[in-house]
């Protein structure tokens, strides 16, 4: 056994040493080299520093299955692939829990780490490719070693039907806190650890790239463990997760009382889905293009000065495509129209106090991925129900409320609530959570100084007709961020609003950008980052480019041919 004040790379050596290959006795590998197999297989027979329990460490497989049904399978490089946990317990009733890790290793390595965010409630490991959510190369395919984990629950057995299915873990006042921030620092230096013992040497740099709740993850870094990463990507950041569970009761209440009035009946999720047509939802984007295409110079089908698109300017568009006696063809009732104008305006409470954030009136409003958060579909109940439904009662509440995950019980919860008992369910702590779930998820703070002063970059994606979080509530903690640190924001910050896009992707949207060679670009050689975004095969205009304008500019058409980056230019 190594003596308790070997390091671990030395301990390593001392092993591959001690097993007589030839190639274990080689030095360590450095930056660029192979590192072998056998290097690899070492790892799961020696105590790697912080690495807690390792499971497995052997050469990865070259070819996943697609990530969706249709797609091409991931091809990886040649890698050595770690699974290992970390704080293995039994927590409250009953539940086994851990935090599970995967970290791949290419041999070809170019000397970076970079963590993988997770998604919804997490509870799954991660591919660990580091997909960066656009046709460029994978992370792992460029070099980098990538990390993934569940953020300590695990989704296949920490499951219970009283408490929500796999919410369950909400019950747990560690695996909250785990699902909120703290597994963090334990991955990430597990993951260090690892690399600095397989490659015999640190990482360079440490990149984390993550959207949605991986946003959020890539916030909890930047404000609570801002000596982490040197580089983070926190795209459509949940970064106020209960606040946003406040509006998924707000819609769904209104979309069902809609739907009541459509049908005279109780509200089910099916007539939830059915409240609004396709056909419907196309005149709304037409009413808010009618209202501010232009906005931008150009009638394009994008509205990036959606600062122009107020409310009071589509409502009136809105009222010209209302029902009138008489006429056939599609048209929207004057209820749907009032249901649409509350559900933008974001969620209050009685005496008309704002509970989260307006939405932005954009014409990615009512595309398919927006509405199956709102309102779901025949074959899919919305997720505003299934999703924010658990998570309000079994995570975002203290004390947990039991619920059944089946759909029309978490709808039946949804409605049931009343909005201030909700929210101060939030900020509730009681003698078995000494923290709420405000405190243990919310990342809402502008306080970057110490992530800023150890020169930490920060790029921040959020897409403008995203219905998960709004694109809103991020801009207003950018003005929080720039009232405190002025000119020096722009050094570190950069919010990346995208015009038509969904949550995290998807929309009429001009939105495959590669984020992270520029963000490499930019923390290791100060560039500062240019973005072209192109528009996949799935828009209205496949290979249309634009720029990719920090906030607060927007992309303004200047002249020139309409479908180029290089005919606008970012303007406030
Ligand atoms: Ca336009």
């Amino acid at each position: 056994m190594p003596a308790p004040h070997m390091t671990a790379a030395a301990a390593l050596a001392l092993a591959l040493a001690a097993s007589g290959t030839a190639r274990a006795a080689a030095p360590p590998a450095s930056s660029g080299e192979a590192a072998s197999p056998d290097r690899c297989a070492m790892l799961a027979a020696i105590a790697v520093d912080q690495a807690g329990r390792i499971v497995d460490a052997r050469e990865g497989q070259r070819v996943l299955p697609p990530p969706y049904p249709g797609q091409p399978p991931a091809v990886l490089p040649a890698h050595c692939e770690v699974t290992g946990l970390l704080q293995e317990r039994t927590g409250r009733l009953g539940q086994h829990y851990a935090i599970h890790y995967r970290l791949r290793m290419p041999q070809a390595w170019n000397g970076r780490l970079l963590f993988q965010g997770g998604g919804g409630t997490d509870g799954d490991l991660g591919n660990a490719i580091g997909d960066t959510g656009s046709a460029a190369p994978s992370a792992l395919a460029r070099g980098f070693a990538v990390v993934s984990q569940d953020s300590g629950h695990d989704n296949a057995t920490n499951t219970d039907p009283a408490w929500g299915g796999q919410t369950v873990f909400g019950t747990d006042p560690v695996a909250r806190r785990n699902y909120g921030h703290a597994s963090l620092p334990l991955v990430t230096r597990a993951a260090k650890s690892l690399v600095a013992s397989y490659y015999g040497k640190k990482a360079d740099h440490s990149y984390f790239f993550g959207c949605s709740k991986g946003g959020q993850e890539g916030m909890a870094a930047a404000q609570r463990y801002p000596d982490l990463f040197d580089g983070i990507v926190a795209g459509a950041p949940g970064f106020a997760l209960p606040r946003a569970g406040l509006n998924e009761v707000w819609s769904v209440q209104h979309f069902a009382a809609l739907a009541r009035q459509q049908t005279g009946r109780p509200a089910t999720v099916a007539s939830i889905a059915a409240t609004f047509t396709p056909a419907q939802f196309g005149l709304v984007r037409g009413a808010v293009l009618d209202a501010c295409d232009a906005a931008d110079g150009l009638a394009d089908g994008i509205t990036a000065d959606f600062r122009r698109c107020t409310a009071k300017a589509v409502l009136a568009q809105l009222k010209n495509k209302a029902c009138r006696a008489g006429e056939g063809g599609d048209c929207l009732t004057d209820a749907q129209i009032r249901t649409l104008a509350s559900v933008m305006d974001g969620p209050r409470d009685g005496r008309g106090r704002a509970l989260y954030a307006p939405w932005t009136w954009d014409a990615g409003v009512g595309s398919p991925m927006w509405s199956s958060w709102r309102i779901g579909s025949a074959q899919m109940p919305a997720l505003d129900v299934v999703l924010g439904g658990a998570a309000m009662a079994t995570v975002f509440s203290t004390p947990a409320i039991a619920v059944s995950p089946a759909p029309d019980a978490l709808l039946a919860f949804q409605q049931g609530l009343t909005l201030p008992a909700a929210e101060r369910a939030i900020y509730a702590r009681d003698a078995q959570f000494p923290t709420s779930a405000w405190q243990d998820i919310g990342m809402h703070s502008a306080d970057l100084s110490a992530f800023f002063a150890r020169g930490g970059k920060l790029m921040v994606p959020h897409g403008a007709a995203d219905p998960v979080f709004s694109l809103l509530d991020t801009l207003a903690w950018w003005d929080r961020v720039n009232a405190r640190f002025g000119t020096t924001t722009q050094d570190h910050l950069k919010v990346y609003p995208v015009p038509g896009m969904a949550h995290c992707f998807g929309g009429p949207a001009v939105s495959d950008y590669d984020l992270l060679q520029p963000m490499v670009d930019w923390v290791e050689h100060g560039t500062a980052p240019v973005i072209v975004a192109r528009a996949g095969g799935q828009t209205p205009w496949p290979g249309r480019t634009r720029p990719l304008c920090a906030w607060p500019r927007v992309a303004r058409y200047r002249d020139g041919d309409r479908e180029k980056a290089d005919s606008f230019v970012c303007t406030q």
